[in-house]
């Protein structure tokens, strides 16, 4: 039978720092008569994000923001994977199953253009589309070959290199570039030893007391390159490691995502040692999205990057989906973190 009622999270409230109990509310609502051009989406997979915090920060300025932010009665914005139940549009249709901005709700009705592409089904992955040829692949095709253009005689450093972008830049740095020497940077032994099995040569514990030390051993030398995806005290200590002329590609900043602010003493260094930093993002290569994709499905067809064990996907009831999205920020997933929506 169709579904005549919607649960869907609303921002209830902008948070400033961490994320509280009354931060989210659900609701219920009718699911609204579908209007042309909208189709009716059941939400299977909901891909968790960092980025989604900095979306519904408190205050943030919508003129220097890269995307709307979310604003307190709004409803929260993701993407995910969903199958079309009913459709008003001329370009997908009832049935289909597909990746798009689907928001943390059940059911919805988006307008076509709130739809991205079919989904990708790959045997042995529960959600391709937002995994390991999803948007975080695509960041981290373009951190690594354009605009760290990393090289076979470089020295390569990933932080986050346990999570969704990190463990996708640590393969293609190795495996399709074929970098000299690659060293992850992740929270705990258990994580480091993953990351090492993906491929990097050294992956180093940010949580051990000897961070610092050991990951200065870990480089034997300095980093060419550093994909920088957490910043804090681990972009600090980087600093000191980055060869003179090299290069820091900065994706993301997790460490301070939750309005925790993280001093930089070794900034000096960038002048000192002359280091490049460019801030990109996913955005910017939209157009060749498609593109990208299929060049990294076909490294995987070739069996040149890890096609298992890529997500960490947490079957979740409508009611918890914040709390799935929250074990970003406490480390709880290796590779990509799904939430898979369960009754
Ligand atoms: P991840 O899968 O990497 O998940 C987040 C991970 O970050 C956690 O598992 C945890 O791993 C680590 N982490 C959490 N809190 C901290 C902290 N305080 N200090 C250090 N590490 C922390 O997420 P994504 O791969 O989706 O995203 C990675 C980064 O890339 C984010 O900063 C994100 O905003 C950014 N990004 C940027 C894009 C762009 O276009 N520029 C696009 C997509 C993502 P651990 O256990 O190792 O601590």
């Amino acid at each position: 039978m169709a579904p005549t009622e919607q649960k869907i999270w609303i921002v209830n409230e902008n948070p400033t720092h961490e994320v509280q109990p009354d931060t989210f509310r659900l609701e219920t609502r009718p699911i609204p008569e579908l209007k042309d051009g909208e189709v009716l989406v059941q939400v299977e997979f909901i891909s968790n994000d960092p980025a989604q915090r900095g979306w519904i920060q408190k205050g943030s300025d919508p003129d220097r923001a890269y995307v709307k932010p979310v604003r307190a009665g709004e409803p929260m914005r993701a993407s995910g994977i969903g199958k079309i139940l009913a459709s008003k549009s001329s370009k997908w249709k009832e049935g289909q199953r597909v990746y798009g901005y689907f928001g943390w709700a059940d059911y919805v009705v988006v307008p076509e253009a709130g739809v991205v592409m079919e989904a990708i089904d790959l045997p042995g992955v529960t959600a391709a589309s937002l995994s390991i040829l999803g948007m975080v692949a695509v960041t981290a095709y373009q951190g690594i070959f354009e605009v760290l253009d990393c090289k076979p005689e470089h020295t390569v450093l990933v932080s986050g290199a346990a999570g969704a972008v990190g463990s996708a830049a640590i393969q293609y740095a190795k495996h399709i570039v074929g970098a000299k020497r690659v060293v992850g940077i992740a929270g705990g032994a258990e994580k480091c030893k993953w990351v090492e099995s993906l491929g990097a040569d050294a992956c180093v514990d940010y949580k051990d007391p000897n961070f610092a030390a050991n990951l200065k051993e870990a480089l034997q030398g300095y980093a060419d390159r550093y994909f920088e995806n957490v910043g804090g005290d681990v972009l600090n200590a980087a600093f000191r490691l980055i060869k003179r002329y090299g290069k820091i590609g900065i994706c993301g900043m997790i460490s301070g995502y939750n309005g925790k602010v993280i001093p930089l003493p070794n900034f000096f260094e960038v002048i000192s040692n002359r280091i490049t930093i460019e801030g990109f993002l996913v955005l910017d290569v939209v157009d060749r999205y498609g593109d990208i994709v299929k060049k990294i499905a076909g490294w995987a067809k070739e069996g040149k990057i890890k096609l298992d064990d890529a997500e960490t996907v947490v079957p979740t009831k409508i009611d918890d989906i914040p709390k799935t999205w929250q074990r970003l920020f406490r480390g709880e997933n290796r590779g990509k973190l799904v939430t898979q929506l369960v009754a």
